[in-house]
């Protein structure tokens, strides 16, 4: 079976900063009421090690094991969050390519901009596309925008020209930043003003899974990435939720991911497929719809030339 994973990112402090993760450590220490020194120094490293594999070797090997044939890297423009480390962006797109190129064949890689940058932001885009072979924008609104934001008006007109789609982060994430715009509706105007282009909600919506599987059943230019459903896993709702998005009859609209590296912890990638493949066995899912899932609605995302001519 076909298996892409459409949501994955480098493993690296230089595009995933500790600052990320602190914020995390922070969550857990706060829940837990009480951590000494050495408990949060040994959970700071823990995130530290899973974070180290800037080129995607280890991933790439958890790739084959799992039968991943192809990720989808996204980068994230934290420039108006963690500042100076962001400023040049293009450098960032440019390592990003060489991992593209050291595994040929087996990833794809998504522009981050935040539409603060104006102008040059959408230049950046379009060089990301047009020179760098990038195949589609990420956005991050917890960096402080909303996606229907009249800024992106010309990032999307890029994305259609192009026929690439958009991948918005959905739900809450790390204290440092804002959740006041992490809501699956602040996605609608935007994918109403653009119909050709498709726009794929990070994480199905995470917590707000109910409001993004409307939209997914609504707009026919709104698909869920189900990335982040280790949680759900972990608490032993992974078959509800999936058995859910069954009945609302949006199957079709739902493409497998993972988030790597940030689920790292709770296990490896073949384990995840495996959670997915069970699906199947347990008879939530069919044949065709989970390879639909692993795969075929990846490749509908992709509405023109670009993919076809690729
Ligand atoms: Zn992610």
């Amino acid at each position: 079976m076909d298996i892409v994973d459409c949501h994955a990112h480098v493993a690296s402090s230089r595009y995933i900063p500790d600052e990320f993760f602190d914020g995390w450590i922070e969550n857990i220490e706060a829940n837990a009421l009480s951590m000494n020194v050495r408990q949060r120094e040994v959970l700071a490293n823990v995130f530290r090690e899973i974070n180290n594999d800037p080129m995607c070797d280890e991933y790439i090997s958890q790739m084959d094991a799992a039968g991943i044939r192809r990720s989808v890297l996204l980068i994230i423009d934290f420039k108006y969050v963690y500042g100076e480390p962001f400023d040049d962006m293009l450098e960032i797109y440019r390592l990003h390519k060489e991992v593209v190129d050291r595994h040929p064949g087996r990833f794809i890689c998504y522009a981050g901009v935040d539409p603060r940058r104006g102008q040059a932001g959408v230049d950046l885009l379009q060089t990301g596309i047009r020179d760098f072979g990038f195949e589609g924008l990420k956005l991050y609104p917890p960096c402080g925008f909303s996606p229907s934001d009249e800024r992106l008006y010309p990032y999307y007109e890029v994305c259609e020209a192009y026929g690439v789609p958009v991948l918005s982060h959905i739900g809450p994430t790390t204290p440092s930043l804002s959740f006041s715009f992490s809501r699956p509706e602040g996605i609608d105007e935007a994918a109403r003003r653009f119909p050709k282009v498709n726009f794929v909600l990070g994480h199905a919506g995470s917590t707000h899974y109910q409001e993004a599987a409307v939209l997914a059943e609504y707009r026919p230019n709104i698909f869920l990435d189900v990335s982040g459903f280790q949680a759900a896993a972990r608490r032993g709702e992974f078959d509800a939720l999936m058995s859910f998005h069954k009945k609302q009859g949006i199957v079709n609209k739902l493409l497998f991911g993972t988030d790597w590296p940030i689920h790292r912890l709770l296990g490896n990638q073949k384990k995840w497929v495996q959670e997915f493949i069970a699906l199947q066995e347990k008879k939530i899912l069919s044949t065709g719809e989970l390879e639909r899932i692993m795969a075929g609605n990846f490749n509908r995302i992709y509405t023109s030339r670009l993919r076809c001519a690729a």
